[in-house]
């Protein structure tokens, strides 16, 4: 990927990355672990009495891919802004850059969250989808695989699709 091609811009609690430059117009909304990006290998890390969030972020670089999302993923419209809301932290975001470069999947924007952020994923996406609306991105349609997640795009009126990773149970 060329980083000629990437914009970085800081937004309320999230950073926006811009691939091939900014656009509005109706978007869908894509999570990465566990909709696109298989993180069965490293959810052990997680597991216990103490998360191991670190680990288990630094390890994302190695995911398959979860080829079924990426299928409809690259049978959208071209004219479809396809946005990226992953509640990983933005100093993940050169992994998760390289991530998809390698599997050549298409974006438009990146949206991670901020370093240091420890709201609960569902209040960081609020805020965040309310910013991608805010920013004359008409959204569509989320993928989603976290119930809470799930629940509260819908309760902000956005149609969303559950996909069943298995890892909320
Ligand atoms: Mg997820």
């Amino acid at each position: 990927m060329d980083v000629a091609d990437l914009a970085a811009l800081e937004t309320g609690g999230s950073l926006w990355t811009w691939h091939r430059g900014l656009r509005d117009g109706t978007a869908v909304v894509f999570d990465l672990d566990g909709v696109l990006s298989d993180a069965a290998s490293r959810q052990h890390h997680l597991k216990g009495p103490r998360p191991d969030w670190e680990a288990f972020f630094a390890a994302s670089g190695d995911d398959p891919l979860i080829n079924e999302v990426a299928t409809v993923l690259h049978l959208l419209a071209p004219e479809l802004i396809v946005v990226l809301l992953t509640a990983r932290p933005a100093r993940v975001r050169t992994a998760t850059l390289g991530w998809l470069d390698r599997h050549q999947l298409r974006w438009d924007l990146l949206v991670m969250r901020k370093d240091g952020d420890r709201r609960p994923a569902r209040h960081f996406k609020q805020e965040a989808v309310r910013g991608v609306r805010e920013r004359g991105m008409d959204v569509a349609l989320c993928f989603e695989d976290d119930l809470r997640n799930v629940e509260m795009f819908r309760s902000e009126g956005i149609p969303t699709l559950y996909v069943h990773s298995g890892y909320y149970d």
